[in-house]
């Protein structure tokens, strides 16, 4: 972050203000984790955070302290608005984008409050008065560990900011085993786990927390899933029939898309979701080496990411969307 940035950042917070705090649609770890984090921190300096979720989060983040204050959006679009409208500050933290907010983006873009934008996202918009943007990150939550280490306010880092910046570091970097995970990433732990950060009891709420449903749907995903492996990939669906019979829930398949990775031979990994609700299927891509799904994402199914993690949506049926997700395999070379 450039040294007139960080002497911006803290004029702007010398006196208090109201801030909305603003997480992607579909929050996960790291955006609930990264928006909670500067949620408490803002709150020892008498400032009146808010988040705004454009939807709901999952309910395996329900337990991160502070969750039970988050506004949602599509819940309550009329006061959501007004908090927006009447915000002196906006963050917008783990997207760099405003179409990221969905229907959202309408309210936020004519806003003249200045916005600022914390993320470790590709080609970032220019929406923002200040941007700290950096890829290099595995996580948002440990550019927020800098962000307020940069203020010169480290020692504001407490447990219950620590375990929010805890758990968007553990998700965003696959339990500490993708390639961005770095010395400086177990050091930040690290220090986390001394302030008291329940470092097996995290893991445990995310990760050994699920109803049977989602088993369920993992094991229809692996059944449905194909091989494709002159191309080195794999790619499972899961219809809303399907979803629907196994009762999910919102956060039931997350992470699903990683299993097709953990086949020998496998470097490109997908997942197309139907949502009838949306009238879309989101999809999930995964690579391991140099296949760049960011670009894939961006060039085919209207997304982005990262590297070796990105989404995208198709608003044709499944059946099309598999068709033409077929085709682009048999092109591409791994
Ligand atoms: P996931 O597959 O877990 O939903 O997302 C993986 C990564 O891709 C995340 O960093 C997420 O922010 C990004 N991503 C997911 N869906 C989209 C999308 O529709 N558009 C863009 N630009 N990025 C996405
Ligand atoms: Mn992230």
């Amino acid at each position: 972050m450039k040294i007139q940035d960080i002497q911006a950042v803290q004029l702007l917070l010398t006196t208090p203000k109201k801030i909305a705090i603003i997480p992607h649609r579909g929050p996960d770890g790291d955006a609930m984790g990264s928006t909670l984090a500067l949620y408490h921190f803002l709150l020892k300096y008498n400032h009146e955070p808010i988040i705004v979720s454009p939807n709901e989060f999952p309910d395996f983040l329900a337990w991160m302290p502070g969750a039970q204050n988050i506004k949602i959006f599509e819940k309550d679009k009329l006061n959501c608005t007004t908090i927006l409208e009447e915000a002196d500050l906006i963050f917008t933290l783990d997207f760099n984008a405003l179409h990221r907010t969905g229907e959202m983006e309408k309210v936020l873009a004519p806003l003249k409050a200045p916005f600022i934008m914390i993320d470790h996202h590709q080609k970032p918009d220019d929406y923002a008065a200040i941007t700290y943007s950096d890829t290099s990150f595995g996580s948002t939550c440990e550019m927020i560990y800098n962000f307020i280490s940069l203020l010169g306010k480290k020692q504001d880092i407490d447990k219950t900011i620590g375990t929010c910046i805890y758990t968007g570091i553990l998700t965003d970097s696959g339990s500490f085993r993708f390639p961005k995970t770095t010395g400086d990433t177990h050091r930040i732990v690290a220090e986390l786990i001394d302030l008291g950060v329940e470092n097996t009891e995290i893991p445990s709420l995310l990760f050994d927390n699920s109803g049977f449903g989602r088993l369920q749907i993992l094991g229809q995903a692996l059944q449905n899933m194909k091989l494709r492996m002159e191309h080195k990939t794999a790619y499972t669906t899961l219809n809303q029939d399907e979803l629907n019979s196994f009762n999910y829930v919102k956060g039931d398949t997350e992470g699903i898309v990683n299993y097709g990775l953990s086949i020998k031979g496998i470097q490109f990994a997908a997942i197309f979701i139907e949502n009838a609700d949306e009238k879309i299927i989101k999809i999930s891509f995964r690579s391991q080496g140099d296949f760049d799904v960011n670009q894939f994402a961006r060039d085919n199914f209207n997304g982005g990411g990262h590297r070796n993690a990105a989404g995208g949506k198709s608003v044709d049926s499944m059946q099309e969307t598999i068709q033409k997700f077929e085709g682009l395999v048999t092109k591409i070379s791994i």
